[in-house]
């Protein structure tokens, strides 16, 4: 049943979540020719490096055994990563520190392996099949629980020294603005992520309780979380829609920013706030014309992502073939 794949060459995608890992066999092309969902164990560090060795293996058997010719292995994760050394030194969603996961993947398997932070590998996927196919110079934000970066400039995916440059969700909006997850105050990902919203949404909701929000939260303003917002403003909740602005419009200077520094053709929005993009993209769009330099601004276009949850394993894959040195996509 699987004759349509025998003797493909693909490389095998692997995506390291919070809850889930993802893996996929992927062509040159970046077609999924096969591809399985697995639920992460607990958040025990030694247990899940043990887990993804056997996880590793057992997938690649599985999909040779089908015929797949497996030319390399790319896997993302979220967090600091030592992008040539592959060492995945810390994740907000994994509890791995220093995990060598390109060694790993590469001794499992006997083949190349590449390591990339998530946003980096979904700026790749987007390139390779999504929403900036052909685009040389762009920048990629993902809006999920936080704000991560990926940027293009000249065809090539900006590393920096180590591997951890465009640490986007980390620039300073406001000094005196709310804690971020990394210990500083004001970044944009304290402003503009999945959980900045969730914030500002019950800030409103206690000076206005007439919002379903409140019924969404069991009425502990306190646990309203992005994801309700998001369904409170498709439903037209005025709270939810005016939590939506406020966000819009850090996440819009956030980007003024990015453009004025790399000159970019296009600006993606991915994420899993973005599958609301409908909700807020206008909104941000006018923010960044109205307070970005007009001669620097003027045409850049601002999209959302069209790979949806299929950005970080597609991502991986497309880092692999980039490395590889195999011409993606055009
Ligand atoms: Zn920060």
């Amino acid at each position: 049943m699987f004759s349509d794949i025998e003797n493909h060459e693909c490389v095998l995608g692997m995506d390291l979540g919070g809850t889930k890992i993802a893996v996929a066999a992927v062509d040159p092309k970046g077609k999924i020719l096969m591809e399985s969902d697995i639920t992460s164990p607990a958040k025990d560090s030694s247990m899940m490096v043990e887990y993804f060795i056997d996880l590793a293996r057992v997938e690649f058997e599985k999909y040779r055994r089908k015929g797949l010719e497996v030319k390399a292995v790319g896997v993302s994760a979220a967090g600091y990563i030592l992008q040539k050394e592959g060492v995945l030194l810390e994740s907000p969603n994994i509890a791995w520190r220093n995990v060598p996961l390109r060694k790993i993947a590469s001794e499992v398997t006997g083949l190349p392996a590449f390591l990339d932070n998530d946003a980096n590998c979904a700026a790749a996927g987007e390139r390779f099949v999504g929403a900036t196919r052909g685009v040389d110079d762009f920048v990629y934000l993902t809006l999920g629980t936080g704000v991560g970066g990926g940027v293009y400039v000249d065809g090539r995916l900006i590393r920096g020294h180590r591997g951890m440059a465009a640490e986007l969700g980390h620039i300073l909006i406001d000094p005196d603005g709310p804690m971020c997850g990394c210990g500083r105050r004001g970044c944009l990902e304290a402003l503009a992520s999945g959980r900045a919203l969730g914030r500002e949404a019950s800030v409103l909701a206690r000076e206005d309780r007439k919002t379903v929000l409140l019924e969404m939260s069991k009425g502990d303003p306190d646990s309203i979380t992005g994801k309700m917002v998001s369904r409170a403003a498709e439903q037209g909740d005025d709270v939810a829609l005016r939590a939506f602005k406020v966000w819009s419009r850090y996440l819009g200077m956030g980007i003024v920013d990015f453009i004025h520094i790399f000159d970019p053709d296009v600006v993606v929005l991915g994420g899993g706030v973005s599958e609301s993009g409908d909700l807020f993209i206008n909104d941000v769009r006018e923010v960044v014309s109205e307070r970005g330099i007009p001669t620097l601004v003027k045409d850049v276009s601002i999209v959302l992502s069209e790979l949806g949850n299929k950005a970080g394993v597609i991502g991986a894959a497309a880092i692999a073939w980039e490395e590889l040195g195999a011409p993606t996509s055009f």
